[in-house]
């Protein structure tokens, strides 16, 4: 778990202050309040993302940046009363109590008030009173207040609560004429009684219900959660028509049309092939079928995979039919291990050592890895190289690596500490490595250039390591992207060794490949991936092509290291492209995304919608929130490829006919 502390104040850094807000008591009271004791246990882990969360009877509790803006915007000021209107979590209560003098919150649904005072009394807050009732009437028997906050929408500002305002006192709140749909507005009362209104911009809010605000005619657990600011409109009308038109039908795996179908990306300098789950047979399917054909047809010689460099060099020893090393080194050993022993990939790597077999090396395609949660192995197999070629580099390697030694079994300890003592303990340490490393490229080369070449990988994947524990520990963007810098510059290495007219398929999950400037990943959290590296790297040259389905079954766990199952993918939620592309009832299909290609139904898919991302952990009854983000798809990818129902991977066992597992690929 990361530390809550360090990660509010990394959120009231980047999505309030950042932002543009500056009122000091807000930023102090918001970096004092601890947000995940207002959601549920199995929420905990999003309390500090950028967005609203669902609590219970179908409300909502509001995103950060929107309870920092109202607070801000209503100056509220030590010593103050305040009321608000919607207590939901408590939250917003908890963060204005930090700051005023008394807080009176008013909680429509009885459940919700209760949780709330719960939450007040463990966490000390003993200046909020919190009661159930109607909001929209206001709390006649505290007033006047010096602020109300409304955190629910309504028509129009009910009088009452006007009223209850003192003079010099400010109401902020949603206000819009429909239910879901509302723009913040700002109200002060002047010293001579004057009524002044100011607009915050557009909002959306759960409705306001009561006597003066909507009417309760559905169900309070129907509510939708309050979204962030953004256009959704409801694009379905006419769409599908547009997805049938745009859709060309997949064959069988097994034809070679399959492949074929591809050849329009033939050209690119890298192909990068998505997969919206880490455990969905027909992704792996059509990425085998696709690679085959751009390595047998157009000279594509590189396969670069989102697994580790170690790992995926013993595979390559095996597709190119190599021995594997004494002792052999198991690949893919650990969590998750299904994600490459499968039966899929298994197929996959016997065609690709019957390609290479009656090829020389250089004409082989190579299996590679671009990831890097390898530390131990990497550093390993460093050493074990040096031992080979410069037994004293050797000497000098065990103790520069020495360093990590201690973390070895839990890298991410090596984060805590390094943060602990302030500095990066090892960096200079491991940078030192892969220096003295490079320095001697020539001399070590000249006995076998591609041994040296995996050293220099994994030496630099030790180096990059080291700083990705580091900002692992702080949460968020950073380290993603320090991973994701890895890959890129990994695959960039393998281009450059490859000589001019190099060319690679890249098999990583959407949220890899999928260009991340057009979904929430660079739109709200600052984070690259290697598929907007490549699209700024290679421009035209670089094809993005993202996978999608419905519902079907997956290969996942419900916590990582937790063993895997296969699971049920639940049908897709409405305000999403699976839905549009389900609803257009194609069963498998194609679509070609580039400028030129389908330009109305480009346009309106450009609207954003939510999409879903499945990786080695599934957790179904959080779906919304553990898996679906914002997106504009046809942005983000150059191709989609929908398979509407999919199936679970299978895992190798004993049964698979390759003896015993450890030593897969190679077999005893
Ligand atoms: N500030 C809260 C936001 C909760 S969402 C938080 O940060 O958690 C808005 C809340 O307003 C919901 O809990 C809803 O039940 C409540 N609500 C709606 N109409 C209301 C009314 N007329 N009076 C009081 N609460 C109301």
């Amino acid at each position: 778990m990361l530390d809550p502390n360090l990660q509010r104040e990394r959120m009231v850094q980047r999505q309030i202050a950042d932002r543009g807000i500056r009122d000091p008591y807000t930023l102090a009271a918001m970096r004092q309040v601890p947000r995940e004791e207002f959601v549920a246990p199995s929420l905990r882990e999003f309390a500090y993302e950028d967005s609203p969360l669902p609590i219970e009877a179908g409300q909502t509790i509001s995103q950060p940046y929107i309870v920092a803006l109202m607070i801000a915007e209503a100056g509220i000021r030590p010593g103050e009363r305040v009321l608000e209107i919607g207590a939901g979590s408590g939250y917003a209560s908890a963060v204005m109590a930090a700051i005023a003098k008394e807080v009176y919150a008013i909680e429509r649904v009885p459940e919700l008030a209760r949780l709330a005072g719960e939450r007040f009394e463990r966490l000390g807050y003993d200046n909020i009173q919190v009661r159930v009732g109607d909001g929209t009437r206001g709390w006649p028997e505290a007033a006047p207040f010096d602020a109300i906050l409304a955190a629910a929408g309504g028509p129009s500002v009910p009088d009452a609560l006007l009223q209850q305002l003192a003079p010099g006192g400010r109401l902020a709140m949603p206000i819009g004429s429909t239910r879901d749909q509302q723009r913040l507005v700002l109200v002060t009362r002047t010293e001579n009684d004057r009524f002044v209104q100011k607009e915050l911009g557009a909002v959306r809010f759960v409705p306001l219900i009561g006597e003066h605000g909507w009417r309760d005619d559905a169900p309070v657990t129907m509510a939708e959660p309050a979204r962030r600011v953004r256009g959704r409109g409801d694009v379905s009308q006419g769409i599908h028509g547009l997805i049938r038109a745009a859709a060309e039908p997949l064959p069988d795996f097994s034809d070679p049309a399959f492949g074929k179908m591809f050849d329009r990306f033939a050209d690119a300098r890298v192909v990068l092939l998505g997969e919206a789950s880490h455990g969905t047979s027909e992704f792996y399917r059509a990425r085998d079928a696709i690679t085959r054909r751009l390595v047998e047809t157009h000279g594509f010689r590189i396969v670069a995979v989102e697994a580790d460099w170690p790992d995926a060099a013993s595979i390559d020893r095996y597709v190119r039919v190599a021995p594997a090393k004494r002792p052999p080194e198991p690949a893919f050993q650990r969590f998750p291990t299904w994600m490459w022993r499968n039966t899929d990939v298994d197929r996959f790597i016997d065609w690709m050592r019957q390609h290479n077999e009656p090829l020389p090396r250089d004409r082989q395609a190579g299996f590679y890895g671009l990831d890097l949660y390898s530390l131990n192995t990497s550093i390993h197999a460093v050493i074990t190289y040096l031992d080979s070629v410069d037994p004293e580099a050797a000497t000098i390697a065990r103790r520069r690596y020495g360093c990590l030694t201690p973390w070895s079994k839990e890298p991410a300890q090596y984060g805590h500490m390094a943060l602990t003592a302030g500095y990066a303990v090892c960096e200079e340490a491991v940078t030192k490595m892969l220096q003295s490393l490079l320095s001697k490229r020539l001399e070590y080369s000249l006995k076998d250039g591609e041994s040296f070449f995996d050293a220099e990988q994994n030496a630099r994947l030790v180096r990059d390591a080291e700083a990705y524990y580091r900002a692992m520990y702080y949460g968020s963007a950073e380290s993603w992207n320090l991973r994701d810098t890895h890959m890129f510059r990994t695959l960039q290495h393998l281009l450059d060794a490859g000589g001019a007219d190099s060319r690679a398929v890249v098999w990583a999950h959407n949220s890899h490949i999928g260009d991340a400037r057009y979904t929430e990943m660079g739109q709200l959290r600052e984070e690259l991936n290697i598929g907007q590296l490549c699209r700024q790297q290679f421009g035209d040259q670089a094809a993005l092509i993202g996978f999608g389905t419905d519902q079907g079954t997956v290969a996942a766990a419900s916590n990582w290291d937790e063993p895997m199952q296969v699971m049920r993918v639940n049908p897709s939620l409405a305000g999403s492209y699976e839905r549009l592309f389900h609803g257009a009832g194609v069963e498998r299909c194609l679509v070609d995304l580039r400028s030129g290609q389908h330009p109305e139904l480009r346009e309106r898919l450009t609207e954003s919608q939510l999409e879903r991302f499945i990786g080695v952990i599934y957790r179904p009854h959080t779906e919304r929130w553990s898996h679906y983000t914002d997106a504009q798809l046809p942005r983000q990818f150059d191709a989609y490829v929908w398979f509407d129902r999919t199936t679970a991977i299978t895992p190798l066992t004993d049964e698979h006919g390759r003896g015993v597992p450890e030593t897969w690929p190679f077999g005893v």
